[in-house]
């Protein structure tokens, strides 16, 4: 969640076990010089790479998805020590969506770079020739989170690279050593290493990156921060992508199947202790459905295991620190005390380890409470009722984010017509989250949740600047709307406009016999 940025840059980073406490690597944080320098090798490394042909380029991500599918355990141990989440749930939400994304590259690479010609439908314009070029940026600078530590870059980064940019990276300060195994990886596929770099550091790196030499910035994390970052990138015009903050809202209507629907609800609320910008924020339940889903709820809650995702049980691991801990503890506080039903959790789990929060469920919230509006980021499903379908997305979009909602319903017509009124970036019909592993899914939000896409074919626009190049195929002659103007000229030109546009077909022929006379215009200089 958004911290100050520290005004005094810190020497080392200490990266820990949320789940323990244990120390995993003490690292040296870069200096912006380093950061600077950084991004000019990559500048300099970045052209040669731009020239390489795509198949190499893609032979070079083919590499990346093996190495990493053969090493895929040991990936997601780590990011499970690093970050909390479960070993399973690191392969299922990190490896595999990277891997996902790895082979819609390598499946896309070609027919996205490839020349598109643009044919022209004006008259005047049928003796040229116009393409669309894609060229990469250079270079494209990424700041991460530490929630999908090893997914978000990874994604961003195996764009960024196939479509011919340099990366530099600088990862969450609470998840330096998975950014470092992602470039690890990249490095023993065969990059070069100064195409693939990382900085290492808290805000003031990020905030160094955001003033380097980049050629454009794709930023992942809060809105607090997402804000300093684009203001930082507005001043130099340095074109942003901004992933921001979520509060999404699931809608159980009348007709759901209460069964999956909880389920539902346990999984969007809870995996990743939480800890996910698509994760399910708010529940709105129709009231014919209400209660049975509390105690459906109720009596899930009970049978979640909670622990140190290493142990292959656990389904919840720790929250990443102390500091969101006091955040969801505080929200949780604030809504009993104004009245919510607190059916489940609510507390610390002290005894499980430093970080650990217990799967909490809230009832009777309402929508001007905290914890319906600011983003929670914690194990926590707080529920609301509603009575029609037009009060649900009232609900639903009373809200300053706009990143996913989930509808859940039999009928697909009406949960279809829900959708089309939901302020999102994405809705899900009886599902939440699986959106950001679906490879060709473009991944952004609506309102304050950002400006851009990552993901899919919108994904791969973002890392390069579109190029319209354009042939004349009559280069001995001078266009006829060149100088020379004249009364005359005046009237060909407006005859030309009648040629095109005119709906009667008498003064289309009119139009048509004075553009002749364009072509035959002497005087041009
Ligand atoms: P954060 O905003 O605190 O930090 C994100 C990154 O920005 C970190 O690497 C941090 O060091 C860096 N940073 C901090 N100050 C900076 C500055 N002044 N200039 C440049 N960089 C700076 O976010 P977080 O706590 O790491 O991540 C959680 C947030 O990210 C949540 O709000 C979550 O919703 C959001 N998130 C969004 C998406 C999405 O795709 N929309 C995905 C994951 C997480």
């Amino acid at each position: 969640m958004a911290t100050e940025t520290p005004t005094v840059a810190a020497a080392t980073i200490r990266s820990t076990n949320p789940a323990t406490g244990e120390v995993l690597d003490e690292i040296p944080c870069a200096t912006p010089d380093d950061v600077h320098s950084a991004v000019a090798r990559a500048k300099g490394a970045q052209p040669q790479w731009q020239s390489t042909p795509v198949q190499q380029r893609v032979e070079l991500l083919r590499r990346f998805q093996q190495l990493l599918n053969q090493q895929r355990d040991d990936v997601a141990q780590l990011i499970c020590r690093e970050a909390g989440k479960p070993v399973a749930e690191a392969l299922a939400t990190e490896v595999l969506v990277v891997l996902d994304a790895a082979e819609f590259c390598l499946r896309n690479a070609f027919s996205f770079l490839r020349e598109r010609p643009l044919p022209h439908a004006n008259l005047a314009m049928k003796t040229k020739r116009g393409k669309l070029v894609c060229e990469p940026y250079g270079v494209i600078g990424i700041i991460a989170p530490w929630n999908y530590p090893f997914s978000i870059p990874a994604v961003e980064a195996l764009g960024a690279l196939v479509t011919g940019n340099a990366v530099v990276l600088k990862p969450s300060e609470f998840t330096p050593v998975i950014a470092l195994e992602l470039q690890r990886l990249l490095l023993t596929a065969g990059l070069h290493p100064d195409l693939m770099q990382v900085v290492i550091g808290e805000g003031p790196v990020g905030a160094a990156l955001a003033e380097s030499a980049v050629d454009k910035l794709i930023f992942t994390g809060s809105v607090a921060t997402g804000k300093r970052v684009g203001e930082a990138a507005a001043r130099r015009l340095l074109p942003v992508v901004l992933e921001l903050g979520g509060k999404d809202p699931m809608i159980v209507l009348d007709d759901a199947d209460l069964e999956v629907a909880s389920s539902g609800a346990m999984w969007g609320a809870f995996m990743n202790a939480g800890q996910t910008c698509l994760s399910v924020e708010r529940c709105y339940v129709h009231l014919t459905l209400y209660e049975p889903f509390l105690a459906k709820c109720r009596e899930k809650i009970a049978r979640l295991r909670v622990g140190n995702g290493i142990d292959s049980e656990v389904e919840i691991g720790p929250m990443i620190h102390e500091r969101q801990l006091r955040i969801v503890d505080d929200q949780v506080r604030d809504a009993v005390q104004r009245g919510a039903r607190l059916l489940a959790g609510g507390k610390r789990l002290s005894e499980l380890g430093p970080n650990f929060y217990a799967p909490t469920l809230l009832a009777d919230v309402t929508n001007d409470m905290r914890i319906m509006q600011q983003e929670t980021f914690g194990p926590v499903l707080p529920v609301a009722a509603f009575d029609n379908d037009d009060e649900a997305i009232r609900l639903a979009n009373d809200s300053e984010f706009g990143l996913a909602a989930s509808i859940w319903t039999r009928d697909r017509e009406r949960g279809e017509a829900m959708a089309a009124k939901i302020k999102a970036g994405t809705v899900m019909l009886n599902d939440m989250i699986s959106c950001f592993g679906i490879a060709e899914a473009p991944h952004g939000g609506f309102k304050q949740s950002g400006i851009g896409r990552t993901h899919g074919e919108m994904g791969l626009q973002e890392m390069v600047q579109v190029k319209y190049v354009d042939v004349d195929l009559m280069p001995r002659m001078k266009k006829v709307w060149w100088f020379g103007y004249s009364g005359e000229y005046q009237r060909q030109m407006g005859g030309f406009a009648d040629l095109l546009f005119a709906r009667k077909w008498a003064a289309k022929l009119k139009g048509a016999l004075s553009s002749l006379a364009l072509l035959r215009r002497s005087n041009r200089i």
